[in-house]
């Protein structure tokens, strides 16, 4: 039975990817395909529905869409993290641009107090930009749980894309509380670092930021992404550098959770252990640059991320004035975070 209210939803996310020439993906587990079922109820929806991929067990969610054992085994199937891997594996095994992704417990069955039936977690993922994540309870029968479940996934591809109506969210850290707290202790737990690594330093858990623009973009083609507030605060404080004969230039700005925690795993890799990775790196979930107004800073001729750009004219111009367009040094010398001295890392703080 064609069901009008999702008809109209699926019109409308295929509109918004045709009207921007992308494509979806879906990654269903507790929905068992019923996303993709409603958007194919919609002619022409080839044009803009890529494919999607039904994985109800881990080894499918393994197999299918390359979720890692070590984040199966850390936070079950119906978690942040996992919806959020299923996500990127799907963009990652597919042409689209655009991945929705779902795992949750719509019961009768299968609940526990910390994920009670109605539990789900769902991802959203583009090709440019973090992905989003966020955990539901939905109330009311298995039925009336995948049911909102299709939806809620739907209207997040219609936010995504900008085009989102009604249903606002509030963006920012109050979103992100439980949900977001779950998916960083979840992803730590998979990187093996102990719950009690971090006592004794000071670390605030840093939202991640969804509203980001290209501030710039580096020699290498890459693209630098910022807050819009901390983005024009950079352009005009770039400007007024140069206009002292300064060249300022980022050398790293915005980064998701995920790619914070793909560093970690990168390091481990390459032997280091996790002391000497924090002291130099933060923590997924605990860097400045997830909130999209921490920037990088380098200068021509200076090394990127090394100590020694506190000799240069860069650094001595930042010193002098980065205070006025609202960036602060955030990791001096003996810092509370109990990071090394990092002089290139500068932190807009909105006035
Ligand atoms: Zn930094």
């Amino acid at each position: 039975m064609p069901d009008p209210g999702f008809h109209r939803l699926a019109e409308a996310v295929g509109a918004a990817l045709k009207a921007r020439g992308l494509m979806l993906a879906t990654a269903e587990s507790c929905t068992g395909g019923w996303i993709a079922e409603v958007v194919t109820m919609v002619a022409g929806s080839s044009e803009w529905f890529e494919r999607g991929f039904v994985t109800y067990t881990d080894v499918s969610k393994r197999e299918m869409l390359g979720v890692r054992e070590a984040t199966l085994a850390a936070c079950g199937a119906v978690a942040e993290p996992v919806v959020v891997e299923m996500a990127e594996g799907a963009l990652a095994r597919s042409r689209a641009q655009v991945a929705v992704a779902v795992s949750g417990v719509a019961g009768p069955g299968g609940g526990t107090p910390e994920k009670p039936v109605g539990t789900v977690c769902i991802a959203w993922a583009s090709r440019d930009g973090a992905p989003r994540a966020e955990t539901f309870r939905f109330p009311g029968d298995r039925e009336a749980v995948r049911r909102q479940s299709v939806e809620r996934a739907l209207d997040g591809v219609l936010e995504l894309l900008g085009a989102g109506a009604a249903r606002a969210r509030a963006p920012g850290p109050a979103e992100t509380d439980a949900g977001y707290a779950d998916r960083v202790r979840c992803l730590h737990d998979a990187l093996g670092v102990p719950a009690d690594f971090f006592a004794g330093r000071n670390l605030p858990l840093q939202p991640e930021a969804q509203d980001l623009e290209i501030v710039e973009t580096g020699v290498n083609g890459r693209e630098y992404l910022l807050a819009p507030a901390a983005a024009a605060a950079w352009r005009r404080m770039r400007d007024a550098a140069a206009a002292d004969g300064v060249t300022l230039t980022i050398a790293s700005a915005f980064r998701s959770v995920g790619r914070q925690a793909e560093i970690v795993r990168e390091k481990l890799a390459a032997g280091i252990g996790l002391d000497a990775i924090f002291a130099a790196s933060a923590p997924p979930g605990y860097s400045e640059h997830h909130t999209g107004r921490a920037v990088d800073v380098s200068t021509p001729g200076a090394r990127a991320f090394e100590a020694d750009f506190e000799d240069t004219p860069a650094f001595r111009w930042l010193q002098a004035n980065a205070g006025r367009f609202g960036f602060v040094l955030s990791y001096p010398p003996g810092n509370a975070c109990g990071y090394d001295y990092e002089p290139w890392h500068w932190c807009h703080h909105p006035s």
